[in-house]
């Protein structure tokens, strides 16, 4: 027992909580939970919960399905939504194989090898998320079948009486009390659609703290009989929610994204990285826009992007490097625009850190930025400016996923081959599926 564990099980008898809660993710990103008593936690932390591993989506087959959950006792938190009566905690878990080692499937294992490689070339990768989302009514529809946003508030509105402004504001006194810091939260575009920041962390912990987050958004809308969905596209005449997440990397204090005499500040380092991510887009955008509704998004306008570019400070490119003060060198940083709201932290991060790192140890050369406004564009002015598309249906980035060898090696055999037939299914189910669209439009004209 080392002593971080020790302080969990001290801290569980001292603060008299009744339940412990096993977190963990699947293939898709859904945070899986089972609940133990205390006395069981010592046996946790030294042998491992035993559970059904065939049972949750993408991670064993049932020939091998014994799994063991191995908590990881720097993640033990009390849950504030829970309340005092019976407190109840949670730790993330990694997920080992009978013989305790590792299991190939868990999106966590994905991440942390990843990191691994990184620290190997002397980086620590740092990441910061904005996590877009929209306030319903109710998970109820309306009458035309249409979800209902929970007010009508714009970008950066403030209006009195909204109810998410006391929803955003409870979240994140939720979030700092499981120390998870807050940078910025407030109402974006769409109505009822609303925006918060996470300060950035190492990209493992900003995993772990997006699955937290999600939770307590959810939690926290449904104690105001509100529904929070972070779906990629609920209307198609409002934006998005995207998560764009800014990366950095640092050697020991040192941002390597950093040079003061470069154009903006940005090292050969940060060009390689922009490279190598730009490069595979194309390949990992299964990962980073996994539904068949995220491409509803891509494609739908709302200042998602589209194609294949990058921008100092352009809204329209999938990757843009921020405006920062420059004697503020080590908050230099790039931002990935593409994945959405719905996209698995763990496997997200793991394939564009692992992009961007190709880049790196390639000496990938980086395109021209582009000033332009790319989604006003024509097709013939794109093409000559040499942007190109990302994957515009599922099936387009399942077909581009299965023949890169770069997502193979970032997400190990296993996840790879799972999450293409997990995808493949859902396209599959997706183009038998009749719409409202096709009846409304095809039954009178034909
Ligand atoms: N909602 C937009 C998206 O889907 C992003 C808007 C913004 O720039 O924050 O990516
Ligand atoms: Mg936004
Ligand atoms: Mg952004």
């Amino acid at each position: 027992m080392d002593r971080q564990q020790e302080f969990v099980l001290r801290t569980i008898e001292e603060r008299d909580v009744r339940f412990v809660r096993l977190w963990f993710t699947d293939v898709v990103g859904t945070l899986k939970s089972v609940a133990l008593a205390p006395a069981e936690v010592e046996g946790a932390f030294t042998e491992g919960l035993g559970f059904d591993g065939s049972s949750i989506e993408g991670l064993s087959r049932v020939f091998e399905s014994d799994m063991l959950l191995k908590p990881d006792p720097s993640s033990f938190q009390i849950l504030p939504w829970r309340g005092e009566d019976e407190p109840t905690s949670r730790m993330f878990c990694d997920i080992l194989t009978p013989d305790q080692e590792p299991a190939a499937a868990d999106p966590r294992f994905v991440l942390r090898r990843q990191l691994d490689e990184a620290a190997e070339m002397g980086f620590t990768c740092y990441t910061h998320p904005e996590i877009e989302f929209y306030l319903l009514k109710s998970e109820e529809l309306d009458e035309q079948g249409q979800p209902v946003p929970a007010d009508r508030a714009g970008y950066f509105d403030h209006s009195a009486g909204i109810v998410a402004q006391d929803l955003r504001r409870q979240t994140v006194n939720m979030l700092e009390s499981v120390g998870i810091s807050v940078e910025f939260s407030h109402s974006e575009a769409g109505p009822g659609q609303n925006e918060i920041d996470l300060r950035y962390a190492d990209a493992l912990t900003t995993a772990d703290n997006i699955m937290t987050f999600r939770t307590i958004v959810k939690e926290v809308a449904l104690a105001h009989g509100k529904y929070a969905t972070f779906m990629p596209k609920p209307f198609g005449e409002h934006p998005g929610s995207g998560m764009h997440t800014h990366f950095s990397m640092f050697e020991g204090d040192t941002n390597v994204f950093f040079d003061p005499s470069a154009e903006f500040n940005l090292s050969t380092t940060a060009r390689q990285f922009i490279a190598g991510v730009l490069t595979h887009a194309p390949e990992f955008t299964a990962i980073t826009n996994q539904f068949v509704n995220s491409y509803k998004r891509l494609w739908g306008g709302g200042e998602a992007p589209s194609h294949i570019s990058w921008g100092h400070n352009n809204r329209s490119a999938l990757m843009r490097v921020p405006l920062y003060k420059p004697t503020k060198g080590g908050s230099a940083r790039v931002e990935f625009r593409g994945s959405d709201a719905s996209t698995n932290p763990y496997l997200g991060y793991a394939v564009i850190i692992g992009a961007g790192l190709k880049g790196i140890q390639e000496g990938y050369d980086l395109s021209e930025h582009v000033t332009e406004d790319v989604w006003s564009l024509t097709t013939a002015e794109r093409k000559a400016l040499g942007l190109n598309p990302l994957p515009s249906t599922l099936h387009d980035a399942i077909r581009k996923m299965e023949e890169s060898e770069l997502v193979a090696g970032i997400l190990g055999e296993q996840v790879f081959e799972n999450l293409l037939r997990n995808k493949q299914d859902e396209w599959d189910e997706y183009r038998i599926n009749v719409s409202p669209f096709e009846v409304n439009k095809y039954l009178g004209m034909v």
